[in-house]
């Protein structure tokens, strides 16, 4: 049997386990749990033994159509809750969910004029974007204010009248 999936056997495999073993000795059993649980020892014509859907192991199907998948009522709700889970995973991973419009989004960033389509969140997001200067900058720009004055244009420097033999 698969095993590999750390789960334990349910009712209905340990049960046709049991009746596989019934009236064996110890050390039979020893010897042919391997291959009974590779499932090499099942009637190949038994229509019946099946291997359950979730717990993996074999067991007897007695349901009058011979339709279960699983061993057990137990291992049926198992099942159902992982293939929930898996096809869940499955859907959101296929159709993920429309990422929620944020204000940064109105943003239009793609215009050759780049502005806002909401002033409301220019005013609560833009701000985050453009910066005010550094203080270093704004250092500067004082600095040149006072020597040229206010502008974008520098003034000529005031040229004074000086000498150079007069204090
Ligand atoms: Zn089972």
């Amino acid at each position: 049997m698969g095993m590999d999936n750390g789960r334990d056997p349910g009712e209905g495999a340990v049960e046709y386990t049991l009746e596989f073993f019934k009236g064996k000795g110890r050390a039979e059993i020893e010897r042919l749990l391997a291959p009974f649980h590779n499932g090499e020892l099942n009637d190949p014509n038994d229509k019946r033994v099946k291997r359950c859907d979730y717990c993996d192991y074999y067991f007897r199907d007695d349901s009058l159509r011979n339709n279960r998948r699983t061993c057990c009522a137990d291992c049926k709700t198992s099942q159902k809750t992982l293939q929930t889970r898996i096809r869940r995973a499955e859907k959101a991973f296929l159709n993920p969910k429309p990422k929620k419009e944020t204000k940064s989004d109105l943003y239009l960033w793609w215009l050759e004029y780049p502005c806002w389509a909401n002033e409301q969140a220019m005013i609560e997001v833009g701000w985050r974007y453009e910066r005010p200067m550094t203080l270093q900058k704004m250092d500067y720009i004082q600095a040149k204010e006072s020597l040229y004055g206010k502008g974008n244009s520098k003034k000529k420097a005031e040229i004074i009248d000086y000498d150079g033999d007069k204090l």
